[in-house]
């Protein structure tokens, strides 16, 4: 599920991807406007659903790689 780029960016600032790693394409959606725009909203929209179902992931599994982002806590530093 995870992978050395997924480990270091849970750890660091980091924006390396793993290709066909289901939790580095979560991690890249959840660093996305589509993403952004949702959360801020605080509710899924069409064209972010699109993107969940083009990539084959789903919103529980990007918002789980946005709140293990590293980057996401900066806060915590
Ligand atoms: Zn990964």
């Amino acid at each position: 599920m995870t992978c050395p780029d997924c480990t270091t960016a849970a750890e660091r600032d980091w924006y390396g991807y793993t290709s066909q790693c289901k939790a580095c394409d979560a991690r890249a959606l959840s660093r996305g406007p589509d993403f952004d725009r949702v959360r801020r909203a605080g509710k899924l929209d069409a064209r972010y659903q699109r993107a969940l179902d083009q990539i084959g992931l789903t919103h529980k599994e990007v918002r789980a790689a946005f709140d293990g982002d590293r980057v996401n806590r900066k806060d915590a530093a």
